[in-house]
């Protein structure tokens, strides 16, 4: 199916045309996106979810452009992602994409403040003070700027890492289970955190989760089942994305 037709008049943060990836090659080929058509418009907070083994991972990094695809093209505002060499790659995942993993990957020797300004160090550009000063009171991190990851609980140091993404004001950010290792009360304060980037700061999000409740926060989700898009949700629930859930099996 093609959810492509509702959001054209939008600009888009990404899309995604024909989307093949294969994974080894012969008897043990596996075809992890059997051809998956799909807009996310800017501004816009989507949840991918789908059964174990469905391709939500593979969709996110390539997506992302932390692997290639067999087939198909992504672009990225008007950047065609899968038109560009390593190089080039990097420096646009580096510009304009942020990323919020389940594990937080901070550098534990830096400050949560060193930690959410190191991208743009090693880009070589300069922090936006007033912006900085804007996420991190937002983020509830302004007492906490000068403490290392370990002096921090996971929750703080997951919005330290959605700080640090937000930080560039990336095209997009992708989320790959980021509430994953917190408790259900930190899980809901990240997740409201990036709802709230979503909605008053226009930042396009694009998560993966397993997680009905993680994906009732997004405006959407999109489900996956064996490689290809096999259904949509807009305004979702926890309770209409278990729903959709059941009726894949998953
Ligand atoms: P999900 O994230 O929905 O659990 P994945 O995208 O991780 O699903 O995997 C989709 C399919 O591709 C699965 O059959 C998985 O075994 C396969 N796959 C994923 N990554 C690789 C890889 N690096 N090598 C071989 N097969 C892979
Ligand atoms: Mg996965």
């Amino acid at each position: 199916m093609t959810t492509t037709t509702q959001h054209t008049q939008q600009t888009l943060a990404v899309q995604a045309r024909g989307l093949r990836k294969n994974f080894g090659k012969g008897d043990t080929e596996v075809t992890a996106l059997k051809g998956v058509d799909l807009d996310f418009p800017a501004g816009q907070f989507t949840a991918i979810m789908g059964p174990s083994g469905s391709g939500k991972s593979t969709l996110m990094h390539c997506l992302a452009g932390l692997d290639t695809v067999t087939a198909g093209t992504i672009h990225l505002g008007g950047t065609e992602l899968t038109a560009l060499n390593d190089k080039a790659l990097t420096q646009l995942r580096r510009d304009r994409i942020g990323f919020v993993f389940q594990a937080f990957n901070l550098v534990p020797t830096l400050s949560a403040e060193a930690n959410i300004t190191l991208p743009v160090a090693l880009a070589g550009g300069t922090v936006d003070k007033e912006w900085f000063q804007y996420i991190t009171t937002t983020l509830g991190l302004n007492g906490r700027l000068k403490h290392k990851p370990h002096e921090l609980s996971g929750g703080q140091q997951q919005r330290v890492a959605v700080a640090r993404a937000l930080l560039t004001r990336p095209d997009v950010i992708f989320g790959d289970e980021p509430t994953g290792n917190l408790d259900s009360r930190s899980g809901a304060e990240v997740l409201g955190m990036l709802q709230h980037s979503s909605r008053e700061m226009g930042q396009s999000i694009i998560m993966v989760t397993h997680d009905p409740v993680a994906a009732s926060y997004a405006d959407r989700v999109v489900l996956m089942n064996d490689g290809e898009l096999v259904g949509e949700l807009l305004e979702p629930t926890a309770d209409s994305v278990l729903a959709s859930l059941a009726k894949l099996g998953a």
